[in-house]
């Protein structure tokens, strides 16, 4: 259970800067994470990460500046002071935020972590699954069972190298796509990967392509260009960065990037990626790519 909004209220010293409020007693970051049973992850001057297994929160610490819930905004946190510690928001944050919180597990099966995370958390998503089969490749197998075969195949790379790896699934079941995002949400990987196979009417068309969210981050953009560069090495042509409005690039927080590894639809294309050579260095491609981008400033 949450506490209610105003017990354990502060007033905090005379060096607070900002817009006095005199009838309103404040409580601070550290009262206000543990109201809420979150634990502060980050801070910096402008906002602060608050995290239980469930949630992440965000809070821009600026006056009326917003705060989110899992990716999504929700409205102001209010009026906020600060002094030489730390700043101090309005009792009633508790309740505006608690009310977005969810105490249900994302899922009910346990996340498919595995590796160490000396050089950082990588999400896995390999695409479709369970009753959608995704696309129908012109050999007559299925998407679903490629994007599994090279995503397997890309964590026992990375966790060889160094990343802890979380996949969306491990296994042929379904997986809602707000699922993923969901799960996305929750762990905040440095990078979330989701992996397909394209198809399309016309079968002379070839290539992978790697996509990003119009509005996407620096960094996922970043992150696109590296794959575009290493997956060269599997032999398939490069069909470049583009954008596009995939719900698993649109609703997730962390950089996010959509591969379409090649078309199913074209019969040479096709061989290759059901081939488990070939396969195997598109998770090595794919895994170069990552150490790449993971190389490269924050
Ligand atoms: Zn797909």
């Amino acid at each position: 259970m949450l506490a209610g909004a105003g017990c354990q209220s502060a007033t905090p010293t005379s060096r607070i800067s900002g817009t006095p409020q005199p009838q309103v007693s404040w409580i601070s970051i550290d009262q206000l994470a543990a109201q809420l049973q979150l634990t502060i992850v980050d801070q910096d001057l402008a906002m602060v990460t608050l995290k239980n297994d469930r949630n992440t929160v965000m809070l821009f610490k600026h006056d009326d500046g917003q705060f989110s819930v899992d990716g999504r905004l929700y409205g102001s946190v209010g009026h906020v002071l600060h002094d030489g510690t730390g700043f101090y928001v309005e009792p009633s944050l508790v309740s505006r935020i608690g009310e977005h919180l969810s105490q249900e597990p994302v899922l009910a099966a346990s996340p498919r972590f595995s590796g160490s995370n000396r050089k950082g958390l990588i999400m896995i998503d390999p695409g479709h699954g369970g009753k959608d089969p995704g696309a129908i490749s012109c050999l007559g197998f299925y998407e679903k069972d490629i994007t599994l075969d090279v995503a397997l195949r890309l964590a026992s790379q990375l966790n060889r190298i160094g990343y802890r790896t979380l996949l969306t699934r491990d296994s042929d079941e379904f997986i809602e796509l707000d699922d993923r995002c969901a799960l996305a949400n929750r762990f905040n990987p440095d990078l979330f990967i989701s992996l397909h196979a394209d198809s399309c009417e016309t079968s002379s068309v070839t290539g992978y392509t790697a996509y990003v969210a119009p509005s996407a981050s620096w960094r996922a953009r970043q992150a696109a260009g590296s794959f575009v560069d290493t997956l060269e090495q599997t032999g398939i042509d490069s069909r470049g960065v583009k954008t596009a409005k995939f719900k698993v690039l649109m609703d997730t927080t962390c950089p996010a990037v959509l591969i379409e590894m090649g078309y199913l639809s074209n019969e040479w294309e096709a061989k290759r990626l059901r081939n488990v050579t070939i396969q195997q260095r598109m998770a090595k491609a794919i895994a170069n790519g990552i150490q790449e981008f993971s190389a490269t400033a924050k």
